[in-house]
């Protein structure tokens, strides 16, 4: 194991046609993942995934933005996405390691409905924040144009769950201020190939403490320097890793190891 990828989308179409070209350079570069369910079907493909790969892991959720479609309110309907009975079953697998993608994602909501469907958002949010201390699992948290009200929200279970409650901040594009919220919270954080074509993160990567920094591709969206319109894959996690170390000062043995063994801290994998 050399890098880990601890947030990619390996069940998404993007990959149907290559899939185990894909996960063969990744064994090839010593490549291990944790590959992210975005709704019930997408948590039910990654978990076959991981089921039949020795180094792919899973985290099972549902994403703020299903609300944001806004399908489920629209109609009248007041069914959440997440439907715990279906999610009971899932985490009953030894690959799942973590609930998410879930959390608050207020970028694109239509003005229209925008508190309407912010305040689903949250209950969604709350739910599946219910359902991993529930089961024992570390958040998976995908937060967009939302931090401070996410945050508001974790220090109220934090209050009352303590340790419990953990996790990781995926994609993170956070203040200083924000981060150190999120340490507070005991939660990492973890970058994209983002980082490899903006400075705006430098700060905050050069801020996070060792122990609480991870990479990421979310492939296959994102793709990093120096292949940009590419297709993003999780062997291109090592650009990223490259160039947390360029930022940081520190070198990519010292960097890579203490990123795994971050991952195998909060996702027990
Ligand atoms: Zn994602």
């Amino acid at each position: 194991m050399n890098y880990i990828d601890i947030h990619c989308h390996l069940d998404m179409d993007e990959f149907d046609a290559d899939r185990q070209e894909v996960l063969a350079r990744m064994k090839e570069g010593g490549v291990v993942a944790i590959s992210v369910g975005s709704n019930l079907e997408a948590s039910k493909k990654a978990i076959e995934i991981a089921e039949t790969n020795e180094n792919i892991w899973t985290c099972v959720g549902v994403h703020p933005e299903e609300i944001s479609k806004g399908i489920f309110w629209d109609r009248g309907s007041s069914k959440m996405p997440f439907d715990i009975s279906e999610f009971k079953k899932l985490v009953k697998s030894s690959k799942v390691v973590g609930i998410g993608e879930c959390g608050l994602d207020f970028f694109r909501l239509d003005p229209a409905f925008a508190k309407a469907t912010a305040d689903k958002q949250k209950e969604l949010f709350e739910s599946q924040i219910q359902f991993a201390i529930k089961n024992n699992k570390p958040l998976m948290l995908h937060i967009r144009r939302a931090y401070d009200d996410a945050l508001d929200i974790l220090n109220n279970y934090k209050k009352n769950y303590g340790e419990k409650l953990r996790g990781n901040v995926h994609f993170f594009t956070g203040n200083v201020e924000q981060t150190k919220r999120f340490l507070d919270l005991g939660f990492t954080m973890s970058f994209t190939g983002v980082i490899t074509f903006t400075h705006d993160y430098d700060e905050v990567i050069k801020y996070i403490p060792q122990d609480s920094i991870m990479s990421e591709t979310d492939a296959p969206f994102v793709t990093p320097v120096p292949h940009r319109g590419q297709r993003n894959e999780p062997s291109f996690v090592i650009e990223v890793v490259k160039r947390l170390t360029e930022i940081r000062g520190e070198d990519l043995e010292t960097l890579s190891n203490a990123i795994i063994q971050n991952a195998k801290k909060v996702f027990d994998i």
